[in-house]
């Protein structure tokens, strides 16, 4: 099609399937909806809400709710429908068509897509065969790079590094460093402390995972008020709808709730963790996000992956050489976990 641009005719279109599956653990999600109470708080705030305004352009009152959530001045934080969003703002607001990107590999799939749609000159750095970054060759790519971007925790692995490793990079590096906390809330690790002393760093979070908000798109950045009015301005104005900034204010405000989701969670990483030791053919990653990647050894991934599915278990599957003979788990409920285990035994025993 000759009107569309080269690179957008050449970008492989993001996929993932999203079947309403009862063992759905492929996305990352969190498994635990919103409590009812508060989604009604929220339905109600938002029926006596204008629909006929403009909200807030900056998403203001949320702003000041994320704000009081981190702990960190409001006007170095920017507020977009979800991490994804935000990550557009940041590559328009930083990246011109060529910039040398550094991201790594396998990493999250969404740097890759956004530098193509942007004609960015992408290095992809390999994790070391555990899985484990291999920090100095990512500072050695990243010298001369316009932007740096890491997802730590990494998706789709889990491994990450420590807060003396991200501070080397920001140091040593002459660009950009995009700090990914996607899965902060499971981690418990954060950069924030670095923002105060280096000038090049910018923290990307999401209500997507712990919050249990994928459907409703609510993400925000943390960074020094410079990049953060570049960013702003780089974003289109509005864009976070009322409904939004809305659930995002209260559940931001009234967050009890995800300690116990994200307790829930990781004591079931750590269960499904040594289930998943003890299966001869399996080899789990070590995780410090919300789910397990783990190498197959008897049978191919998308072998696997095709008779979980038959079987009723979605899980995520990767066809790129280096993860063909991975697969994903989310960590479910209880019950999830156990049906998704059991059926894990009972394919691998038919294979
Ligand atoms: N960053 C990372 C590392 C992720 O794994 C994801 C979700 N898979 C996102 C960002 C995007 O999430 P969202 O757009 O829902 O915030």
């Amino acid at each position: 099609m000759k009107y569309i641009r080269k690179s957008i005719q050449e970008l492989k279109e993001y996929y993932v399937p999203q079947d309403k599956y009862e063992v759905k653990l492929n996305q990352n999600e969190s498994p635990y909806d919103v409590p009812k109470d508060l989604k009604e708080e929220i339905v109600e705030k938002f029926m006596n809400t204008d629909w006929n305004r403009y909200p807030s352009r900056t998403a203001a009152p949320l702003v000041e709710a994320i704000s009081e959530y981190t702990n960190f001045p409001k006007e170095g934080i920017v507020a977009a429908n979800a991490s994804n969003e935000i990550l557009q703002g940041v590559f328009q607001a930083i990246c011109d068509a060529g910039d040398k990107l550094v991201a790594i590999s396998p990493g999250f799939a969404i740097y890759p897509y956004l530098s193509k749609i942007m004609d960015l000159d992408l290095t992809q750095v390999p994790l070391l065969d555990d899985f484990s970054f291999d920090v100095s060759a990512i500072i050695k790519e990243g010298k001369d790079a316009k932007m740096v971007v890491l997802a730590l925790p990494n998706n789709p692995t889990g491994t990450t590094i420590s807060i003396e490793e991200i501070e080397e990079i920001a140091k040593k590096i002459n660009g950009i460093f995009v700090v990914d906390e996607a899965y902060f809330e499971f981690s418990k690790k954060t950069a924030i402390s670095l923002l105060d002393k280096y000038d090049n760093i910018i923290i990307i979070r999401t209500l997507s995972k712990a919050f249990g908000l994928a459907g409703v798109r609510l993400g925000y950045l943390l960074t020094n008020t410079e990049i953060a009015g570049a960013v702003q301005k780089a974003k289109l104005p509005f864009s976070v709808g009322i409904f939004g900034q809305i659930a995002g204010e209260i559940l931001l405000k009234k967050n009890e709730y995800i300690k116990d989701v994200v307790k829930k969670i990781l004591d079931e990483k750590e269960k499904v963790f040594a289930e998943l030791q003890k299966i001869p053919s399996i080899i789990p990653v070590p995780s410090f996000a919300n789910f397990i990647l783990f190498k197959t050894q008897n049978v191919s991934g998308i072998e696997l992956f095709e008779e979980m599915y038959r079987r009723g278990v979605l899980l995520r599957y990767f066809s790129t050489p280096r993860l063909k003979d991975t697969l994903r788990a989310t960590i479910g409920k209880p019950d999830q976990n156990q049906i998704f285990l059991k059926t894990l035994k009972e394919v691998l025993q038919d294979a």
